[in-house]
């Protein structure tokens, strides 16, 4: 039998879930359906879970995606980011190549998605980032049952525990009740945890304007579009500093640090990040206020997931690996880290492109 016969063979006989989804340079490669999940090199087709810049870049032939996460991409990058778009929803199914593609909620952001990958009689699902935690501005996260879960790891350690994100936004209402003369600035990543922080403030009762930085403008508005209820909100630029005591300002976090602070009154200086569970992060950003709100799922949360997903195989990529691989092997899950590079934390390092800071 020749080597290629051989592969055929073993093609035709079943598969193994590496054959069906593997870690290339490019990103996770899918051979048997001809694309890649959340490629971080252009390639001819990709399928893409959500649309932080991380997972959706520029420069692709074909992208599959929720309508959610090709607007956004259509917002960052432009209406000539890729040579051909289709939109997907959660629960459709379709069929690439040898493989079934099924999209369902990852609880991230708005439009997020795990991607559920089936050939023959495997099914692995890609679930991007996720979180379990309830959120206003998002469709719940959904535990898809599969053979080969691959998990997000930011938070993959015992110590990162986040709590209510409802009660992170109390403390902040508290503060403003306290100081009814400073502004209270709040860094927040501009996609996601910006409106979030919004619509938790609103279902907490806040009803005032909401001020917003400039580079938040666009994004916001389309989550209103899209009909997330997010109540008066109001742009920066323009107001008189005494004006903005009592506010509450949402700004990237690299703005909060920066002379944009200058405008407003003896500003308190908030950050909404899981992060902020540790203080040293904190103090090293400068950060008054710290509120523990994540967009990823925590210790609990990845462990409650990959058990509740019956998968048998976890592969385990972007953060804090070893541990939650660890986890795994321990209870009889095989487990492995997946070598992908190129995705990071949105609350970490820049958050928003330099062009995107700057007031507009
Ligand atoms: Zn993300």
């Amino acid at each position: 039998m020749t080597a290629k016969n051989a592969a055929q063979a073993a093609y035709i006989t079943g598969m193994r879930p590496q054959d069906i989804l593997m870690p290339v340079a490019a990103g996770l490669c899918c051979k048997p359906g001809g694309f890649h999940i959340d490629p971080v090199r252009p390639v001819e087709r990709a399928v893409i879970t959500h649309g932080h810049s991380d997972h959706a870049r520029p420069g692709h032939g074909a992208v599959l995606a929720t309508q959610e996460t090709l607007d956004m991409m259509r917002l960052r990058y432009g209406e000539h980011f890729a040579r051909s778009t289709q939109a997907i929803g959660y629960g459709e199914q379709i069929r690439l190549g040898d493989v079934s593609v099924k999209f369902h909620p990852a609880g991230h952001v708005l439009g997020s998605a795990q991607i559920a990958v089936s050939c023959q009689d495997i099914c692995i699902v890609a679930s991007g980032d996720y979180k379990d935690a309830p959120d206003p501005t998002c469709a719940p996260f959904e535990v898809v049952p599969c053979d080969v879960f691959i998990t997000e790891a930011t938070f993959g350690l015992p110590v990162f525990r986040h709590g209510r994100a409802a009660d992170e936004v109390k403390k902040l209402l508290a503060s403003v009740a306290l100081f009814p003369e400073r502004a209270h600035l709040v860094g927040a990543y501009s996609l996601g945890k910006a409106q979030r922080v919004i619509a938790l403030l609103r279902a907490a009762g806040y009803d005032a304007p909401i001020y917003l930085h400039g580079a938040m403008e666009k994004i916001t508005r389309y989550y209103q579009s899209r009909g997330v209820a997010l109540g008066d909100l109001r742009m920066v630029k323009g107001m008189k500093k005494a004006d903005l005591a009592g506010t509450i300002t949402l700004a990237p976090p690299s703005a909060t640090s920066d002379v944009w602070t200058r405008r407003f009154p003896d500003p308190v200086t908030a950050f909404a990040s899981g992060w902020m569970r540790v203080r040293a992060r904190a103090r090293q950003r400068g950060v008054e206020l710290p509120l523990v709100i994540s967009d990823h799922a925590d210790w609990d949360g990845l462990t409650a997931t990959i058990e509740a997903t019956g998968a048998g195989e976890i592969w385990v990529t972007h953060g804090q690996e070893d541990a939650l691989v660890h986890w795994c092997t321990a209870r009889g899950l095989a487990a492995r880290p997946l070598d992908l590079v190129g995705y990071g934390d949105e609350d970490e390092g820049d958050a928003v492109p330099a062009s995107e800071d700057e007031e507009a």
